[in-house]
C-alpha cells in the first residue's frame, strides 16, 4: 500500500541507470560539539582520519541541524522538513522516551524511502530515536537493514545503579537497560556500549559489501558521544582530553576504517560521505560533554552552539579537496540533494524545508538557502537571513535551570562578524530587525502544525 503511494508521488526508478548512481553515507554523531575535531580546532583531541577526510574533501563551517536535541533533529534530517510540520517536536517533552507511544508518522517520506524506490540498498546502523514501537522503526521507514539502539543510551536507567551524575563519571553498560536491535528483534539487552561504535561501523561495512553493484545509502547515527560515554579497550584511557576524547578518537578511527574500505572496494570515486552531528555539545555535563569552540552555548539552545555543527563532505574527484566552505546549509538539505544526485524526484505533495545544495558541496555555485529557522520545541525562537540572526526568545541549556526570555526588540547578531553572538547590534540596524521580523511572521503563517507525536504516552 505504502509502496503504491510512493510510486504515485514520483519515486519510480529508472531501470538500467543504477550503475551511474552515487552511493551515500551519512555519519551522524550524537551531541558532538562544533569544536571537538582536530580539523575544527580542538587542541588535544586527535582526529587524524577526519583531518584526512577534511584534507581530501570540504569542511563546512556553516551547516545547521533542524533542532538542538536528538529526536526533532533526526526527524528533520530524515524527512527534509522542519519537525513542526510532522509532529516530531514538542515544547513539553523535547524528545521521545521509552514510555512514548508516538514516532515518525508513516505518511512521512524518509531519505531511505525516496532512495529505496530508485533501487538503492538502504541500511541504518546506530541510534534511531524516531519511535521505538515496531511501526516506527527504521525497517518501517525505508531501511532494508537496521542494527542499533532505538532511543538514547542514557534511557532505561536501572534501579539501584549509582544516582545522578555519579553514574556518568564511571559508566557501566549495565546501568542502562538499553536494547540493541537487529531488524525489529532485540538481540542484546543491555546493549554493551563499550564496543558499540565499532560494531555499528562493522555492520555498515558488511552491508556495503553485501550491496554488490547496487547503489547504497548508509545512515550511520553513532550513539556516541552522548553521555554516558563509552570507549573500547583499544581507545580507553588514551586521550589527554579524557574519556570524551577517547570516544571521539574511536569515532575518528572507525570513520577512517569506513573510508579506507570504500577506497579499497573501488567505491570512493562514486560515494558521497557526509560527517556531522545531530546537535551541539551537552555542556551541562562538564568534562563529559563536548565543546562548541567559538560558538555560544550548546545542545538544547537556539544559540549557534546548539545547532551549528562541524560538518565534512567527501567525494574524491567531485567535492573539492582541502577546501573550507562557509556556504549556509542544513541537514534538511540532504534529502533533496541526495534525491537530485540519484536522479529521484523529491516529494512534491508537501512543503519541504530542504533545498538542493549540491552546487555548494561541489564548489560550483552558492547555496540557494537564504534562511535558517531555529526552533526550540514547537516555537520559532530565532531566524537567520543572510548573515543576520534575530533571537525573539532565548532559553538556557538543556539540563540547566531555565532562563526563558522574550526579546523585544529581538537580539540581533551579525554572524559573519560575530559568530560567537556577543554583540547585539539591533539598535544600529532597525531595518534589518524589521526584515527579520517580517520573515519570521511569514514563516509562522506558512506552518500548519499537526499534534505532537512526542506528547503521546
Ligand atoms: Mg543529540
Amino acid at each position: 500500500m505504502r509502496w503504491l503511494l510512493l510510486c504515485c508521488i514520483g519515486f519510480a526508478s529508472a531501470p538500467g541507470q543504477s550503475a551511474d548512481r552515487p552511493n551515500f553515507v551519512i555519519v551522524f554523531c550524537d551531541d558532538l560539539g562544533y569544536g571537538d575535531l582536530g580539523c575544527f580546532g580542538h587542541p588535544t583531541i586527535r582526529t587524524p582520519s577526519l583531518d584526512r577526510m577534511a584534507h581530501e574533501g570540504t569542511r563546512l563551517t556553516q551547516c545547521y541541524t533542524g533542532a538542538s536535541v536528538c529526536t526533532p533533529s533526526r526527524a528533520a534530517l530524515m524527512t527534509g522538513r522542519l519537525p513542526i510540520r510532522n509532529g516530531m517536536c514538542s515544547s513539553k517533552r523535547r524528545v521521545l522516551f521509552p514510555n512514548s507511544k508516538g514516532g515518525l508518522p508513516a505518511s512521512e517520506v524518509t531519505i531511505a524511502e525516496a532512495l529505496k524506490g530508485a533501487g538503492y540498498a538502504t541500511g541504518c546502523f546506530g541510534k534511531w530515536h524516531l519511535g521505538h514501537l515496531p511501526r516506527f522503526l527504521p525497517t518501517r521507514h525505508g531501511f532494508d537493514r537496521y542494527f542499533g539502539i532505538p532511543y538514547s543510551n542514557d534511557m532505561d536507567r536501572v534501579a539501584g545503579s549509582p544516582k545522578g551524575r555519579q553514574s556518568f563519571n564511571a559508566p557501566r553498560s549495565k546501568y542502562w537497560n538499553v536494547p540493541l536491535l537487529q531488524g525489529e528483534e532485540v538481540v542484546e539487552r543491555p546493549a554493551d556500549q563499550t564496543t558499540i561504535t565499532r560494531r555499528y561501523t562493522d555492520a555498515a561495512i558488511k552491508f556495503i559489501d553485501a550491496a554488490g553493484d547496487r547503489p547504497f545509502f548508509v545512515y550511520l547515527p553513532h550513539s556516541m558521544p552522548h553521555v554516558p560515554l563509552f570507549a573500547s579497550s583499544d581507545h580507553a584511557g588514551r586521550s589527554p582530553r579524557g574519556l570524551y576524547g577517547d570516544v571521539i578518537e574511536e569515532i575518528d578511527a572507525n570513520t577512517g576504517r569506513l573510508l579506507e574500505h570504500l577506497r579499497k572496494a573501488g567505491k570512493s570515486d562514486n560515494t558521497l560521505v557526509i560527517f556531522t552531528s545531530d546537535n551541539g555539545p551537552w555542556l551541562a555535563y562538564g568534562a563529559q560533554g563536548g565543546s562548541a569552540g567559538l560558538l555560544r552555548a550548546g545542545k538544547g539552545t537556539t544559540f549557534e552552539g546548539g545547532m551549528r555543527v562541524c560538518t565534512l563532505a567527501w567525494w574524491p574527484g567531485r567535492i573539492p579537496a582541502a577546501k573550507t566552505s562557509a556556504e549556509v546549509i542544513t541537514t534538511m538539505d540532504l534529502l533533496p540533494t541526495l534525491c537530485a544526485l540519484a536522479g529521484v524526484k523529491a516529494p512534491r505533495d508537501r512543503p519541504l524545508d530542504g533545498v538542493n545544495v549540491s552546487a555548494a558541496l561541489f564548489g560550483t555555485g552558492p547555496s540557494p538557502r537564504q534562511q535558517v529557522h531555529y526552533y526550540r520545541g514547537s516555537e520559532l525562537f530565532a531566524l537567520r537571513h543572510q548573515q543576520w540572526k534575530a533571537h525573539f526568545q532565548t532559553w538556557g541549556a538543556y539540563g540547566a535551570p531555565p532562563k526563558h526570555t522574550h526579546h523585544d526588540p529581538p537580539l540581533l547578531y551579525d554572524l559573519n562578524a560575530d559568530p560567537s553572538e556577543q554583540r547585539d547590534v539591533a539598535k544600529k540596524h532597525p531595518q534589518v530587525v524589521a526584515r527579520l521580523r517580517a520573515l519570521a511572521k511569514e514563516h509562522r503563517s506558512g506552518v500548519n502544525a499537526p499534534p505532537s507525536q512526542l506528547e503521546i504516552r
